[in-house]
């Protein structure tokens, strides 16, 4: 176990860990930065443009600024790659985090900003094939598709953009939605929509995927009629939104039934004193980096004056 005893722990190098740890630094607080990696979920984005004060910036290049501004804070000690998997609560107002690569470190408040990962249909083929026809990133992927038919799965954003991402490269995209309409923002809507690859199939409800060496297409059941139809493809893309990386600390803070922090959204306090959270982790419902990284700089401010007010008042640290 480490012996020094941090006053903030900050898990997470997204936009929300990554502007936590630049004010925690700012605050003069002995903070420690655990993180995977940095940049989070948008790091993969072929462009992102909302990020404010840049009007066009690649995934990798706003990863890049938000390491490399961390990196700058001076007595900011950073722990990456390493990944928590577990935070406690110990006598005397101490938190522990443990990590998997054996560090066990202390503090006296912690900032979770672990934002989420991509939801899994958890349906037969979806493991089997992955890598294999099955992605879960458009960005990412959706070259090995050239000239192929293939299948979106989901309704929102991250559904729509998987559309527009495959539209240079796919030769038919089936859009699979449970619901009756597509549910993402007007902007994205439209640019989806203009594709003129794009088939929405309506009121489907995926029951497997099917291949040999890989994928060869889908069963769903047809809202509609009750009936299982099948889809040839060669390609499923899975876009049913993200999920909270939230397991570490779901012992010990209240989280909804998604499992997302229940957080103050004026103070990042969570039900336990002294434990914040930022970001795409906590129940805010808007996933958005801007979003995030002000998330961030609440949890850290938080976290200052819940430092200074155990010095001032609790028997913990005299
Ligand atoms: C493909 C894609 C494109 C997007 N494009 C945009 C966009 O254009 N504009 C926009 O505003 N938003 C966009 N978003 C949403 C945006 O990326 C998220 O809202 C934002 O990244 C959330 O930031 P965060 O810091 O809360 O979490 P994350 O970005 O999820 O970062 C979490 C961080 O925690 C680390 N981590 C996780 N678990 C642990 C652990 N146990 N221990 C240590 N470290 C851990 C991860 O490595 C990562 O560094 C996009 C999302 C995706 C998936």
């Amino acid at each position: 176990m480490s012996q020094d005893l941090y006053d903030t722990i900050i898990i997470g190098g997204g936009p929300a860990g990554a502007a936590a740890a630049v004010y925690a630094a700012r605050k003069r607080l002995k903070a420690l930065l655990i993180t995977e990696g940095f940049g989070g979920q948008s790091s993969v984005s072929a462009c992102i443009e909302n990020w404010i004060g840049e009007p066009a910036i690649t995934g990798m290049a706003l990863a890049a600024k938000l390491k490399k501004h961390v990196e700058a804070q001076k007595d900011l000690e950073i722990k990456s790659p390493e990944k928590a998997i577990a935070v406690t609560e110990k006598p005397g107002c101490i938190f522990e985090v443990k990590t998997d690569k054996n560090g066990l470190y202390r503090a006296k408040s912690v900032i979770v900003a672990s934002g989420g990962r991509r939801k899994r249909l958890n349906l037969p083929g979806e493991k089997e094939f992955a890598g294999k026809g099955v992605a879960f990133c458009s960005t990412c992927d959706a070259p090995f598709f050239l000239d192929k038919d293939v299948a979106v799965v989901g309704s929102g954003n991250s559904a729509l953009e998987t559309v527009i991402d495959l539209e240079t490269y796919a030769r038919k995209i089936f859009l699979l939605i449970h619901h009756e309409e597509p549910k993402g923002d007007p902007v994205i809507l439209e640019r989806a929509e203009k594709s003129k690859k794009l088939e929405i199939i309506r009121d489907a409800e995926i029951k497997e995927i099917i291949g040999d060496k890989g994928v060869t297409g889908l069963r769903y059941e047809d809202g509609a009629t009750g009936k299982v139809k099948e889809l040839a493809v060669q390609g499923v893309f899975v876009a049913i939104g993200s999920a909270p990386n939230s397991d570490l600390v779901k012992n010990i803070v209240d989280t909804n039934q998604g499992g997302e922090i229940l957080v103050d959204h004026l103070t990042a306090k969570t039900s336990r004193r002294g434990l914040f959270a930022a970001g795409d982790v906590t129940n805010d419902p808007f996933k958005q980096n801007n979003i995030s990284a002000g998330d961030g700089v609440r949890a850290a401010l938080g976290a200052y004056h819940h430092i200074l007010n155990i010095q001032r008042h609790s028997p913990c640290f005299d």
